[in-house]
């Protein structure tokens, strides 16, 4: 699986504190996602990132 991040983000942080391995915050102040798949450790907390994301930026890819 992999994710991106849509234009909708507001840059709350919260999906890379919820899965820092997959999302990070960039110096424009919006989050990103990973751009290798990710690994099948990290799929739980990158999708409970996903779904806590408040305005439904994370896709899957
Ligand atoms: S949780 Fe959603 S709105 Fe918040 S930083 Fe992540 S992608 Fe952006």
């Amino acid at each position: 699986m992999k994710y991106y991040v849509n234009e909708n983000c507001i840059g709350c942080g919260l999906c890379a504190g919820t899965c820092p391995e997959v999302f990070e915050i960039t110096d424009e102040g919006v989050a990103k996602a990973s751009e290798a798949p990710v690994d099948a450790s990290l799929e739980s907390s990158a999708s409970e990132a996903k779904d806590g994301c408040p305005v439904g930026a994370i896709e899957e890819k």
